[in-house]
């Protein structure tokens, strides 16, 4: 039977709907045993289910049951694969139901900013629309399940340096494309039951106080239904959130935000509406938790692994592969090299660490895959827990290494280089990494070098490895899913979400990251990732969207439904792709949007579709994609909506950001046309070139003995007599234009708006 809520509110004083507000203790919810209402859990998230016991933090120290341990975001988004992260949320859900928690705190959608945030690990991408895609699907599978997901941290959480007080400063333009944009598929797509607020402040408030973001954004446009609970930690004044939107404070703190919600409805500040708008809200999600917690429920943790184990694979990009070293042969003499080989690093610290169900090596892995059909050796050479070069350590690989025929070495960066809670000031690996690298080229040219770090890092060192596979932190089975990788079991079919620049200084935040004490200015606007290098023509180190494969695929028959469009049209586009190589593999296929011409800045090119392909070699498939108004939009402020400039538009579709195989220019009619406002200040070239004014304009440009010069054949007098204010006409008309005539020719400009809008 469903729970009467209103009812219950009813019967509740206003003290016991206040202690709702807020939980019991670090994980769980409030109960009001005299009404029956229970507690439920909440718990970590997002890759892995860290619920802990007695000892509780929010910062990943005390260890939690153990829950399998899929690989991180930053790794998953590189699968591109919609369905596969689908069935890892399944996996979440499951897990969280066989431990009695109602909602798994993820998955986190901030935009990779700046590649030095410690958190990157954790969020899909520098993109928007592949976060938001991404992040829609692992909702959808969580909740699948019967449990309730947080997406966090909303919003503009882009680094961890003062998470807790800086303010983000960020146009409104920005924020609509880029950084909400992020969460906005996500919350449309797959309603998550909950949406945890940041610790930061946005353009000045706080985000858990933001009522611009949490009641205006977030529920009246976007529609959301769920409940908004803080970070751990993030209140600032416990009424002004509840005003904006915040519903639930989180970790508990003894009732101190609950007694100052009493008291500012006893003095009358806060109007007991707003209180019992919260509760229904918490209670909605109390009952819905309870309504959907299965009898008896338990997971198969081996058949997690193997899930682990094949995202793990997908999550892996393979970067560089020279003389087609990889695959590698089974038969041979192979060392393996670096002690992440024994002693892996899979996942990220801070809130989201994971007890791992069970922990694949990659030493292990690789010589389960040899068998006896070659031989496989192992040196540490270097030190995990230092960054200083031991030599010995180093020689020993080296003589290794000079006696195989091929090395795999295991490099990246260490724990403590990137974690919740600091973020990294550079883009290097460590130090004794890099000299072993050096030093292993010297003796051995087939070196191949796989990679676990949470985000990009710089490769000074390119040059020394044929081969480079960015493995991410790829979770408790990365070292199966490397090994099937390395020995060809499967193709290689990640693709990077995020632009690697070739060095730090590249990145367009670079001068304003982290910015200064508590203010970070997002000066670069929605220039951020590859809508920056590419606009900028800047060559990264590897960028969005790019990753090797075993085999190859060929692009053809790109088709358009039409080459007319109006913004409230769709626009299907197909493209055949065809596995041209040996072996079977998959393929991200890209399709980007590019505005030929605008009067707003617009980035060179913006990902709107992608799809993954598994063809067998020699197989064809066509891929179908469908556009619409939001495909071809920027966001206007003035009219705060998104608009589409009439005009051309390129479609491309393509392998990587880079890479572009197929192209098509559409044209698409906006329905809505820009207002205008004329006054004296108006350019002539504003009034001439809009369809409402133009012919108006010609006119008054006769009368006013201006029309010559800006029909000129000499370019450089009609671009100055364009970019002229209206009262030019008086200022140059020697007195034959009058002010009179001005005023009266600008109010007939501005009838032309009244008189066919209305
Ligand atoms: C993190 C959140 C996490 C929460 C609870 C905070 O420090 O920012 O991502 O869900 O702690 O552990």
């Amino acid at each position: 039977m469903k729970t009467d809520i209103p009812q219950l509110l009813s019967q509740m004083t206003l003290e016991e709907k206040a202690s709702l507000c807020s939980g019991l203790d670090f994980w769980n919810t409030q109960p009001i045993e005299r009404l029956n209402i229970p507690s439920v859990m909440m718990t970590d998230g997002p890759h892995g289910l860290r619920k802990q016991g007695e000892e509780a933090d929010h910062l990943g120290l005390n260890d939690s049951v153990p829950a399998t341990c899929f690989p991180s975001a930053a790794g998953m988004a590189s699968s591109w694969n919609r369905d596969l992260i689908r069935q890892v949320g399944e996996a979440l859900g499951q897990e969280s139901q066989a431990e009695n928690v109602a909602v798994l705190l993820g998955p986190g959608t901030n935009i990779k900013r700046s590649p030095l945030c410690g958190r990157n690990f954790e969020y899909f991408s520098e993109d928007p629309y592949l976060s938001s895609e991404l992040a829609a699907h692992h909702i959808q599978g969580v909740q699948s399940q019967g449990v309730g997901t947080s997406l966090k941290h909303f919003a503009a959480n882009n680094q961890e340096e003062r998470r807790m007080s800086v303010d983000a400063i960020v146009d409104e333009r920005t924020l609509r494309e880029i950084y909400l944009a992020s969460f906005e598929g996500a919350v449309k797509q797959s309603q998550p039951w909950s949406v945890m607020c940041s610790y930061n402040k946005l353009n000045g408030t706080y985000t858990g106080e933001n009522e611009f973001l949490l009641t205006k954004v977030l529920r009246e446009e976007w529609g959301f239904e769920g409940f908004v609970v803080s970070d751990w930690g993030a209140v600032n004044e416990r009424v002004d959130g509840l005003r904006a939107g915040l519903e639930l404070e989180m970790p508990a703190n003894n009732g101190i935000g609950d007694a100052k919600i009493v008291k500012a409805v006893q003095e009358g500040q806060l109007d007991e509406k707003i209180v019992d708008r919260a509760v229904t809200r918490v209670l909605e999600f109390i009952f819905k938790a309870v309504e959907q917690r299965q009898q008896d429920p338990s997971y198969d943790a081996d058949e997690h692994h193997a899930l682990a184990r094949k995202i793990g694979q997908e999550s892996m990009v393979l970067l560089k592969n020279e003389d087609q070293l990889l695959p590698l042969a089974k038969q041979g003499k192979i060392a393996v090299i670096g002690e992440f080989a024994q002693n892996p690093r899979y996942q990220g610290g801070g809130s989201s660490h994971v007890n791992p169900t069970q922990l694949d090596k990659a030493f292990d892995e690789i010589v389960k895959h040899v068998g006896d059909q070659g031989h496989v050796s192992y040196a540490a050479g270097y030190d995990l827990d230092s960054d200083d070069i031991k030599e010995e350590l180093v020689q020993e690989a080296v003589q290794l290494a000079a006696q195989a025929e091929v090395v795999v070495l295991f490099t990246g960066l260490p724990d403590r280089y990137e974690s919740e809670g600091y973020d990294r000031t550079h883009l290097h690996i460590p130090q004794n990494h890099q000299y072993l690298i050096e030093e292993l080229a010297k003796v051995q040219p087939n070196l191949i070098v796989v990679l676990s770090n949470g985000s990009p890092v710089v490769m000074p060192w390119i040059g020394h490895a044929k081969a480079i596979l960015e493995g991410y932190l790829g979770g408790q089975a990365f070292g199966g899913a490397v090994a099937d990788l390395l020995f060809g079991e499967v193709s290689p079919s990640g693709k990077l979400a995020e632009t690697f620049p070739m060095q730090l200084s590249d990145n367009p935040s670079f001068l304003n990251f982290p910015g200064e004490q508590d203010r970070v200015e997002y000066r670069e606007g929605i220039f951020v990732g590859y809508r920056y290098y590419d606009t900028k023509q800047i060559k990264p180190l590897f960028p969005f969207g790019y990753g090797l494969s075993y085999t190859s695929f060929e692009y053809s028959d790109l088709v358009v439904d039409r080459e007319q469009y109006s913004d409230q049209d769709q626009v299907k586009v197909s493209v055949k792709i065809t596995n041209t190589g040996q072996v079977a593999g998959k393929e991200i296929v890209q399709l980007y949007v590019k505005d030929n011409e605008s009067i707003v800045m617009r980035p060179e090119k913006e990902l709107k579709g992608f799809s993954k392909v598994h063809l067998q070699a020699g197989e064809s498939q066509t891929v179908h994609f469908t556009l619409d108004k939001r495909s071809f939009a920027y966001y206007n402020v003035e009219l705060a909506d998104w608009h589409v400039e009439s005009g051309t538009f390129e479609i491309l579709v393509g392998s990587s950001s880079r890479d572009i195989r197929v192209q098509q220019s559409i044209n698409v009619q906006s329905s809505v046309e820009l207002p205008l406002t004329i006054d004296r200040n108006t350019t002539m070239g504003d009034i001439t070139t809009h369809p409402k004014t133009e012919q108006l304009a010609k006119e008054l440009l006769e009368r006013s003995g201006m029309g010559q010069l800006f029909d000129a054949s000499d370019d450089m007098m009609s671009a100055m007599v364009k970019g002229m204010p209206l009262r030019a006409m008086v200022n140059f008309g020697q007195g034959k234009y009058t002010e009179e005539m001005l005023a009266q020719d600008i109010e007939k400009l501005n009838q032309a708006f009244v008189s066919t809008t209305s």
